[in-house]
């Protein structure tokens, strides 16, 4: 399988991830409206990641120096990994229902979810990201389209983890504080379900 089939693949899962997305938002509409500059500019960063530079990668030539070459079985493993991604996303979509947002906040009536895949990870929707993160180097054989993904999603990530768990200590206390002890921020906690 060539480099071509496997950007191909790639686009097939991005155009699968925005389905899963649209879905849900349409569903859980929200006010948009960011309070936090750093956090709204973080959260547009990941844009260029998963979608420009593997755009910039496959319509022009501008990337061709930082080309590489992977086995095929390279890319049917990024398209493993994606597929978890995008299963990892529907759930944690499906699970957290309406108190999911395009930022940190607590809504009207926000219940603590902690079943479905939150029963075992606090964070799967970014833990989504991150796996689409990893699946693109082994998808986009480029080391700017490829590795564009992680660079600009990482920084979102330590930026707003400990702030969202800060939040949600704040509004849940020791029923949250209870909930982090059983379960790991993006890979369970090993002997714990
Ligand atoms: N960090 C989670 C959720 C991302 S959506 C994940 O990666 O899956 C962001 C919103 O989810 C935040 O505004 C927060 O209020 C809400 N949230 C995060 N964890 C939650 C939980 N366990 N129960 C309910 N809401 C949660």
């Amino acid at each position: 399988m060539s480099d071509t089939f496997f950007t191909i693949l790639f686009f097939i899962f991005v155009f699968a991830a925005s389905i899963i997305r649209g879905v849900y938002s349409k569903q859980f509409k929200q006010n948009r409206e960011f309070t936090d500059k750093l956090d709204k500019f973080l959260t547009i960063l990941p844009v260029f990641g998963m979608f420009i530079f593997p755009v910039i990668y496959a319509l022009t030539s501008w990337l061709d120096f930082a080309d590489y070459q992977l086995p095929g079985w390279a890319g049917w493993f990024g398209a493993a990994i994606f597929s978890l991604s995008l299963w990892v996303l529907w759930r944690s979509h499906a699970d957290l229902g309406r108190q999911w947002s395009v930022k940190v906040e607590i809504q009207e009536e926000h219940k603590l979810v902690t079943d479905g895949i939150f029963k075992y990870i606090r964070h799967p929707m970014y833990a989504a990201h991150i796996l689409w993160g990893i699946a693109q180097p082994l998808l986009l054989w480029n080391w700017i389209a490829g590795l564009s993904m992680l660079v600009t999603l990482l920084p979102l990530f330590f930026y707003r983890v400990p702030k969202e768990e800060k939040m949600m200590v704040d509004k849940f206390g020791g029923e949250y504080r209870h909930y982090m002890d059983r379960t790991g921020r993006v890979f369970p906690k090993l002997g714990r379900a």
